[in-house]
């Protein structure tokens, strides 16, 4: 066995496409210690710089004391408390949804949504670059399974004309988590409308960012819950804490508590993270700071970048991308801006389609001006560079084959 295993793995270092794991010795910050060094970070999805804010902690300590640690069951035998309910009362409220439901986190709320709501009769168009949890889930429902090209309502409408399915359901990320950029909600929910079929969003990094008071895609485009009928967000990135949820009328809640795999045969998470997200929701929705400030430091970051011919990905949210082609150049420039102590992750393929790897930079309310002038400075003397030079990946037949989307 191991023998085998080794050599797919040396196949995968060949590729440039290895991947190994930061070991974290702070909490989640600008300034990181990872295995004894420091770093100035900027690859962390804590957008709203919650993941360590004084208040939510706070709250999370209060209630290990009122409800102890563990979940203990399930939310169906005994695992459902009252810190869960209100939690999902008050993101009920916060999306303008009849209700709202709780997992364990944002992959399984889209594993058991996707699969309660579609099955063999049915059909689930998605956008190619969905986030890997949701390209997943519409393979696990059984459903007959189509990617749309990215952000391309005319290729969705093309194809939705062509079927005969039972029920169809539109599927995206609301912010693409690889490229920053937001999808035409709007149309889509027209498209959707106009072909009886279903709209799931997931807004996994809209959540806390986009919107006056930090509701997302729904919020800034207007859409109601007839409109957009499944939304789905998670509390791990701009929330900063942990979890996820989906939310929409009653029925829809109802045939997620019934049908909804991941949610029923699962624990429930430690009251104490929703007690700790209920502080968080109230501070994402009042701090509008923390989305002002992140507006200020993308638009300075970009003008940098744009003064340095930096290749620029067409992003408006913390997510900015420079996309550098190969693997193999884009683990370079990483390399080079961690030895001047300077942490942005290359993304690479399966993550992203294959020759679109790229440095995925994200900002965080807890970043300064003064922290995006030490990124463009280490980054100019790294890019050009490494962008002229010509970069040959080493890639096997196989993986060739298997080129074009694949999740990640
Ligand atoms: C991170 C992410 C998820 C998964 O959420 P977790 O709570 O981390 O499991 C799902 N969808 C998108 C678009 C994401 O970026």
């Amino acid at each position: 066995m191991s023998f085998e295993l080794e050599q797919d793995l040396r196949h995968r270092q060949a590729a440039g496409l290895y991947r190994r794991r930061k070991m974290l010795e702070t909490p989640q910050q600008p300034e990181v210690v990872i295995d004894g060094k420091q770093y100035l970070a900027f690859c962390s999805n804590d957008y709203l710089g919650l993941a360590n804010h004084p208040e939510i902690i706070a709250s999370f300590q209060q209630a290990t004391n009122d409800y102890g640690l563990g979940g203990g069951a399930s939310h169906l035998v005994i695992g459902h408390s009252r810190a869960h309910h209100q939690l999902e009362d008050e993101l009920a409220e916060f999306t303008g949804r009849d209700r709202a439901l709780l997992f364990s986190n944002g992959y399984m709320a889209n594993l058991g949504a996707i699969t309660a709501l579609v099955g063999k009769q049915d059909a689930v168009f998605e956008d190619r670059l969905n986030h890997a949890s949701l390209l997943d889930a519409g393979q696990l429902s059984g459903a007959r399974f189509q990617r749309y090209l990215h952000n391309d309502v005319e290729n969705l409408e093309l194809r939705l004309k062509k079927t005969d399915a039972r029920r169809k359901l539109i599927v995206t990320d609301g912010v693409f988590s690889m490229d920053g950029d937001v999808a035409p909600i709007d149309q889509l929910a027209d498209i959707a409308q106009q072909h009886q079929a279903w709209l799931m969003v997931d807004d996994a990094h809209g959540f806390g960012f986009l919107g006056e008071t930090g509701g997302g895609v729904a919020q800034t485009f207007g859409l109601s819950q007839e409109q957009l009928p499944v939304l789905m967000g998670t509390l791990g990135k701009g929330f900063g804490t942990y979890g996820a949820f989906v939310a929409g009328s009653d029925a829809l809640i109802e045939t997620l508590i019934q049908f909804a795999r991941s949610y029923i045969y699962t624990t429930s998470m430690p009251p104490a993270v929703a007690e700790a997200t209920r502080t968080s929701l109230k501070i994402v929705q009042k701090e509008s700071w923390r989305r002002e400030h992140l507006q200020d430091l993308i638009r300075y970051f970009r003008k940098g970048c744009e003064q340095l011919g930096f290749p620029l990905m067409d992003s408006q949210t913390p997510i900015q991308p420079l996309l550098v082609g190969c693997e193999k150049r884009a683990m370079e420039i990483s390399n080079k801006l961690a030895q001047q102590n300077i942490l942005v992750t290359a993304i690479r393929p399966p993550t992203v389609p294959k020759g679109s790897s790229r440095l995925r930079i994200t900002f965080s309310a807890t970043h300064t001006r003064q922290h995006v002038d030490d990124l463009l400075s280490a980054l100019e003397k790294v890019m050009s560079k490494a962008l002229h030079r010509p970069c040959v990946n080493d890639i096997s037949p196989e993986e060739l084959s298997n080129s074009g989307v694949t999740t990640g």
